[in-house]
């Protein structure tokens, strides 16, 4: 008779976004495998509950203190379900004994002590929070491999880059004649305006990605194609390979993810539909695959797929997360805090489109970036380039 397996233990952190959604969704489907433990985000108390009634976790954390008190009223009739709240809250599930495998979705910096907690305790890591990779990369690896844990990219480029690598069993990949990785990127929604109408581009136009359906903050990434730029870093970080090696092709359709290759001509690719939940249950399975709920790609009906070259003119976003990838890691944590003060601005209507690339320049511009790599130094590095960031907004704000 062979033996039935205890279900993985799941804890998910960023639950009530786009990613955390769609990794609930995926862990729906096979009930005998996994069982959520866990579940923590920031404010979304009524998302939450939604949440914490069809998974039933032994808890849920709340970021946000009020939002904790709201939820535990709104969970009363719930008795099993504890709210804890709180910043540390995130730290302490992300390393709680009881979790097996940590699902790191939380957006920008916020996720990156949470992440690095999951790395240190040996989980499991299934990764979409790039942000904390662009911040500390070398951390977290150096983390990975001194824990034994296992770091999954579930970001479809690289999720497509690790499902195209020989990778041994904490989920290493071996680069040996790797001569190129290659990101696609869709272009976003304004690979063919007008560049001189960008000034007037509204947030719901922004946020309106032809393929994806993601957050808000990604999804801004995507129009400026920082989130390319945050890619090539995060491939960096995670495939030990410098900037050079890693480059990007505009591809419309976003059906190939990414591409290796080899010193002998060969080149892999990895397709699927644009739908998270395809690496998410890659990630989730390995070595195993698991039904996603998503088809495979009808090639026939497709017909055919366009690549070309970036446009780095209109996108100055993408020379400047390059270029400070060249310079240091001090400078890519600064990068990436200039870039969420930026779109948040953006996104309270008081910064134009157009300025966010000016912006996340002059802040670099303003800065030293020599910082040691321990997480208390990254961070101050961070809070000092956002007070940077708010000074540069208060010139370039309309
Ligand atoms: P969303 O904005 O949809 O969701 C963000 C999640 O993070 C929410 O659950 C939010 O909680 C939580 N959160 C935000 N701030 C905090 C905080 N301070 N403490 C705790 N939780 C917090 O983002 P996405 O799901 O789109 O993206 C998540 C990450 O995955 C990002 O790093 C993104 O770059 C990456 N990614 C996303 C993809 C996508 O398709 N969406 C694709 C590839 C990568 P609340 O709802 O309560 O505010
Ligand atoms: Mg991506």
């Amino acid at each position: 008779m062979s033996e039935r397996k205890d279900p993985q233990r799941i804890g998910v952190l960023g639950a009530t976004g786009s990613v955390g959604k769609s990794t609930l969704d995926v862990i729906a489907q096979h009930p005998e495998r996994y069982q959520v433990t866990a579940l923590a985000a920031h404010q979304d108390s009524a998302g939450m509950e939604a949440l914490a009634r069809a998974f039933q976790p032994q808890y849920v954390v709340m970021a946000n203190e009020h939002a904790a008190r709201d939820l535990r009223r709104a969970l009363s009739d719930c008795r099993g379900i504890e709210v804890h709240s709180g910043p540390e809250a995130l730290v302490a599930m992300a390393a709680d004994p009881v979790i097996d495998t940590v699902v790191a979705a939380i957006v920008g910096a916020a996720g990156l002590p949470a992440c690095l907690a999951a790395v240190e305790a040996g989980k499991r890591i299934l990764l979409a929070n790039k942000e904390a990779l662009v911040m500390a990369g070398d951390l977290l690896i150096r983390a990975a491999r001194a824990s034994g844990a296992t770091i999954l990219p579930i970001d479809s480029e690289h999720n497509g880059l690790f499902q195209c690598l020989p990778v041994d069993r904490q989920g290493v990949a071996d680069l040996t004649g790797v001569e190129q990785l290659w990101l696609t990127a869709s272009g976003g929604p304004f690979r063919e305006r007008d560049p001189a109408t960008l000034s007037s581009v509204t947030v719901e136009q922004a946020c309106a990605h032809p393929n994806w359906a993601m957050g808000q903050k990604i999804s801004i990434d995507s129009a400026t194609m920082m989130n390319k730029g945050l890619e090539v870093i995060e491939a960096c970080r995670l495939f030990g390979l410098p900037a050079a090696q890693v480059s990007v092709v505009i591809h419309p359709q976003s059906l190939v993810h990414a591409l290796v290759q080899y010193r002998d001509g060969s080149m892999l690719a990895q397709l699927g539909a644009a739908d998270m939940r395809v690496p998410i249950a890659q990630a989730l399975g390995w070595p195993d695959r698991l039904q996603s709920g998503v088809s495979g790609l009808d090639l026939a009906t497709i017909g055919s797929l366009e690549f070309l070259p970036p446009d780095d003119q209109r996108f100055p976003c993408l020379g400047l997360a390059r270029q400070a990838l060249i310079e240091s890691p001090g400078a890519t944590v600064a990068l990436n805090a200039a870039n969420e003060v930026a779109v948040e601005a953006f996104l309270n209507r008081s910064l134009r489109f157009d300025r966010i690339a000016g912006v996340i320049d002059a802040t670099l511009a303003m800065m030293e970036h020599k910082v040691d790599t321990a997480l208390e130094a990254l961070l101050e590095h961070d809070q000092r380039a956002r007070v940077n960031a708010q000074q540069q907004l208060s010139q370039w704000s309309q």
